[in-house]
């Protein structure tokens, strides 16, 4: 028979979905995949049990539901500090994951270039070889994950299409300031490339910083397609609710895109979810309260293990340092890992183009009572060193 797509061909499954069923088989507790075990809100999922009986189930808008997208906007506006247009600068996708992917697809044409910050997001790869993109790697060095400014620059003078931000950063936790935003602005300006974000975890940015949106830099919106969704906001990863914010100009591509890949998100769950984008702020400030809190109950355990880490400032993930150990293949450390001690992690590896195998990736959003239970596991850690 006929090979299949030579596209398909470079494809390795996502490490982090293994790692997921690697916790299974081994019965650990799984803080490879980033999803809560703590329920969404009751707002959401009472709005849920009366839209069941209500509706809709049939197709929303392409773009989404009217009324998910006026609320969106109306949360959006007060956070990005511009009027976000709920007719025009909206489009509603299956998660930021399709939102990432509609985004590739409406902007880049196959050859084009791609700034790609490593260590990043493994959909990016993916997304990249789906769209035709040649990503340009600029490394983010551990442990403090900086870029350097000449290098980006560098990077540029190709003249990409796009640069791809995800902030605050999965794996690494980092949060750009305001200076390194305006140094990428500045030089996407210059070198006229658009910027395609990944916000999905910015509501959970640790005091005293701040998450800053790219797109409210000056000339910015204009060239910034920004993608965001529910799932880790309101804790329903399931959902896949997910959305591009960005101008009439780029949205009005992005819905065609969009509408032939997906025709819509479930509109059901649009109708439902429309209860937590109309919660006050006191639901983000607990929101972020909860997981300070989980921030600070986990990094202690580990600091109690002796394991060396660089502390997030946003996210919920944190990079452990595993070098004492002696593994060669921080794959091989991380079955391991799950095997003899219990717990599930994503090797390091798999987030970097560089040569990095001494990182992995532990996640902290889950009941305080699990993440107890894994740091006693945890304690066993040692026993694995070579
Ligand atoms: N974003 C989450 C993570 O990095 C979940 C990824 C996924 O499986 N879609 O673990």
């Amino acid at each position: 028979m006929q090979r299949l797509s030579d596209r398909t061909n470079g494809f390795t499954d996502s490490v982090i979905r293994r790692m997921t069923r690697v916790s299974l088989e081994c019965d650990a507790i799984n803080l490879s995949q980033g999803f809560p075990d703590f329920d969404p809100p009751r707002e959401i999922l009472s709005r849920l049990a009366e839209v069941a009986a209500s509706g809709p189930h049939q197709y929303a808008i392409t773009w989404g539901a009217r009324n998910f997208r006026e609320a969106l906007a109306e949360k959006q506006s007060k956070l990005m500090g511009r009027d976000i247009d709920p007719d025009e600068d909206i489009t509603v996708t299956c998660g930021s994951t399709e939102a990432m992917m509609t985004a590739m697809m409406s902007v880049v044409n196959p050859g084009d270039e791609v700034i790609v910050f490593s260590p990043f997001y493994e959909n990016y790869g993916a997304d990249a070889i789906l769209s035709g993109a040649e990503p340009i790697y600029v490394p983010l060095r551990p442990p403090l994950f900086g870029f350097d400014t000449d290098e980006l620059e560098s990077a540029f003078k190709r003249r990409p299409k796009a640069l791809i931000l995800c902030n605050p950063s999965n794996p690494t936790g980092k949060v750009f300031t305001y200076e390194e935003l305006s140094v990428i602005s500045e030089l996407a300006k210059k070198y006229d490339s658009y910027i395609i974000t990944d916000e999905v975890y910015e509501h959970i940015v640790y005091e005293p910083r701040r998450h800053i949106y790219i797109a409210s830099l000056p000339g910015m919106f204009e060239r910034t397609l920004s993608c965001g969704s529910l799932s880790k906001t309101y804790s329903i990863t399931g959902w896949r609710l997910g959305y591009i914010i960005a101008p009439a100009r780029i949205s009005e591509t992005l819905r065609k895109v969009h509408d032939f890949l997906t025709v819509g998100a479930p509109s059901p769950l649009q109708e439902a979810a429309v209860a937590g984008l109309k919660m006050g702020e006191e639901y983000y400030r607990d929101l972020l309260r909860t997981y300070t809190e989980k921030r600070e109950l986990f990094l202690s355990g580990l600091d109690h293990i002796g394991i060396g880490y660089t502390k997030p400032d946003g996210a919920y993930y944190v990079m452990l340092d595993v070098s004492p150990l002696g593994y060669e293949s921080d794959m091989e450390l991380c079955v391991d890992l799950a095997e003899k001690v219990g717990v599930g992690a994503v090797p390091g590896s798999s987030f970097f183009r560089e040569n990095v195998n001494h990182l992995i990736r532990l996640h902290f959003a889950k009941k305080d009572e699990t993440l107890y239970e894994a740091l006693n596991r945890l304690e066993g850690i040692w026993k694995l060193k070579r």
